[in-house]
């Protein structure tokens, strides 16, 4: 269904199976009348870029329905949604619940903006619900997770942190960027707010910036009052780009599901390795709640902890290149103590397990054999 959300009937009675790129910045009307109508919302249409375009809105209902959302917003970047998210639903005076380990730029949005605008925030272990509990405060009015860690892969109980909130009158939001709709459905699970980064998943390319925050009508559209003003809309073309990727959703979460679970299996059992992170490893610290809550694959995304991880990546070079994002087709790699976690103090990215020799690695849909190959040829010296 979402796959041909962009078609669009044609005057003389065909369809455009690939919607045009509306790139135009502001739309004219017959009349005042027909003005009054769209400005006014009884008929809504598309009138200034900022506003939203219609592959923007194409996109919203496509990725409204793959959530299972009643709506959907779409924004420039990851960063633009969850800030208008946030801002939707705050205020000042109000309190935030986050996980520690939420990615370092929403850390900072939580840690450093939020409290200039009077709005406090407690960092948590989201796994241990009885250290979410403790942190309720009777002006808390989120708490917000993501429901696969970066780099480590840990698995927050969605459900139970639904019910936990919702019992102190306090809403969920779920960044699903690492899982997609496609493995995990967070409003399924409870969740009022789902933020998405869709250069990650849902693009899939590495060729589309974005981000998408979907949720209950009025969220959403608290959210979009606070995404209009601060003028944080997506362009068209990444829209665009977005809805081609998001084709072929469904396919590629199978493949890179598949090829990580496979590529775990095999770090696991090498001498070079000191640590697999991923969550369909039976020693992962939530295994049964993933298997639970993941039956259908956890996504492309795991970390491993090799010795001597500058010489591992200096093999793989050429090969499998070392890109600090996500989510494409291909392999890529990435470093969490240089690029994501290098902000934080030395002694507490160790406590948190992040080594100097910890890779993030985000597993493609090439071909298993050819994959495997390329790194049992980097972990066992690179030498032909
Ligand atoms: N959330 C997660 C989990 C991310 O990994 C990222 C970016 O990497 C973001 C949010 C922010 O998204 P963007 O870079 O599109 O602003």
């Amino acid at each position: 269904m979402a796959a041909r959300a962009g078609e669009v009937a044609q005057p003389n009675g065909s369809t455009a199976l690939v919607e045009p790129i509306y790139q135009s910045t502001v739309y004219a009307y017959p009349d005042l009348e027909a003005l009054e109508a769209s400005m006014s919302g009884a008929q809504p249409s598309a009138f200034y870029y900022r506003n939203g375009t219609p592959n923007g809105a194409t996109l919203e209902r496509a990725l409204a329905m793959l959530e299972g959302t009643e709506a959907a917003l779409v924004a420039a970047s990851g960063m633009a949604a969850i800030s208008s998210a946030f801002l939707g639903v705050l205020k000042t005076g109000d309190h935030v619940i986050t996980d520690s380990r939420v990615y370092g730029v929403t850390y900072a949005l939580l840690a450093e903006e939020f409290p200039r605008l009077g709005i406090a925030v407690s960092f948590v272990d989201a796994c241990n619900l009885e250290e979410v509990e403790a942190a309720f405060r009777p002006e808390t009015r989120l708490l917000h997770v993501e429901s696969l860690t970066n780099p480590l892969m840990t698995v927050p109980d969605v459900p139970a942190l639904a019910r936990l909130a919702h019992a102190r009158g306090a809403l969920l939001s779920v960044d699903n960027t690492f899982a997609s709709p496609a493995v995990f459905r967070p409003a399924q699970h409870g969740a009022d707010l789902i933020t998405h980064s869709v250069s990650k998943y849902l693009s899939g390319h590495s060729n589309a910036m974005g981000g998408v925050v979907c949720g209950r009508a009025d969220l959403v559209a608290a959210a979009r009052t606070r995404l209009l003003r601060y003028g944080g809309s997506m362009s068209a073309f990444d829209a665009w780009m977005t809805l081609q990727g998001l084709k072929t959703l469904g396919l590629r979460m199978r493949a890179h599901s598949g090829n990580a679970q496979a590529v775990a299996d095999v770090l696991v059992n090498h001498p070079r390795v000191r640590a697999v992170y991923h969550p369909g490893l039976s020693d992962h610290p939530q295994f049964h709640l993933a298997m639970d809550l993941y039956p259908d694959g956890f996504g492309g995304m795991l970390s491993a902890d090799i010795d001597d991880a500058p010489a591992f990546v200096r093999s793989l070079a050429g090969r499998i290149p070392l890109a600090p994002s996500l989510a494409d087709v291909i392999t890529t790699l990435s470093w969490p103590w240089g690029t994501s976690h290098r902000a934080l103090p030395e002694p507490e990215r160790r406590r948190l397990g992040i080594t100097p020799n910890l890779l993030r690695l985000s597993i493609g849909i090439e071909d298993i054999g050819d994959l495997l190959g390329d790194l049992e040829f980097a972990l066992d010296g690179g030498q032909t």
